[in-house]
């Protein structure tokens, strides 16, 4: 049994589907061999955890009230959240979706698909590395800010960006449609009149605000700004980003567009 026969059973060899024969010479490679001991430890420790995943696993199919939002392509600025904004979809997708797909296949094959899952997440993590993070507080809450583009917007415009954000999905957790509808211009008002099962959240579940991005402004004078949360009422289903289109109308921002992703 050479190296890469053994990575190919490994699995088997963990899920206990080898020969008794096979067993034991897998075995004696591994105690000769470092780097199968260690590809044997990792994959051993990975479908544990995707064992563990799979049990807990909730369909999040529910959870898609509004179509996907598409950002324009504005240049400089707008790619940078995007990129951002489909890193975290992706981690999101490969931890609550992709992984236990992978884990309802158990036992085989997963050495590939973990090292293919391994390289991916490496180069979304570099994207992230890119992008510089910091915690401010905002609106009381201490949240990881991302950088859209430093210096873009003056200080006070996204402050107030980020703070009607924030205040929109305080009010959406309150209950409260009379509050959201203050916030939003007419198009909002009347799309929260004409579903506001959308707009509500479970009425006393605590929010964690986990990171936003600084107020971007597109070419039409649109701010952006993304949420990205969780809830306290189902943590496998609770995780997700809101987008908030908003707008400089007789000098009060206002809420224009509100769209959710996973
Ligand atoms: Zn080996």
């Amino acid at each position: 049994m050479n190296c890469s026969d053994v990575r190919d059973a490994l699995e088997a060899y963990i899920a206990d589907d080898l020969t008794d024969a096979e067993q034991a010479k897998l075995a004696a490679h591994l105690a000769g061999c470092d780097e199968c001991t260690a590809a044997y430890e990792r994959t051993r420790a990975v479908v544990a955890d995707l064992k563990g995943i799979a049990d807990a696993f909730v369909p999040r199919e529910r959870f898609v009230p509004r179509p996907a939002y598409a950002p324009r392509p504005a240049g400089g600025w707008g790619w940078r959240i995007v990129a951002v904004a489909a890193s975290v979809v992706a981690l999101l997708a490969m931890s609550a979706l992709t992984v236990p797909a992978l884990a309802r296949q158990l036992p085989l094959p997963l050495t590939r698909e973990i090292d293919a899952l391994e390289e991916e997440n490496e180069s979304l993590q570099q994207q992230v590395d890119e992008l510089s993070v910091r915690l401010e507080t905002v609106g009381g809450e201490e949240v990881a800010i991302v950088d859209s583009a430093p210096g873009d917007l003056p200080p006070e415009v996204n402050a107030a960006v980020q703070l009607l954000a924030m205040d929109f999905i305080r009010a959406q957790y309150a209950g409260d449609l009379d509050a959201l509808a203050a916030m939003g211009t007419e198009r909002l008002k009347a799309d929260i009149a004409a579903r506001p099962q959308d707009y509500l959240r479970p009425v006393g579940a605590e929010i964690v605000f986990a990171q936003m991005t600084e107020a971007a402004v597109t070419e039409d004078g649109t701010y952006l700004v993304f949420v990205r949360l969780s809830d306290s009422v189902e943590w496998t289903d609770s995780q997700y980003q809101e987008n908030f289109e908003i707008k400089l109308i007789n000098g009060v921002y206002l809420v224009d567009f509100m769209g959710m992703d996973a």
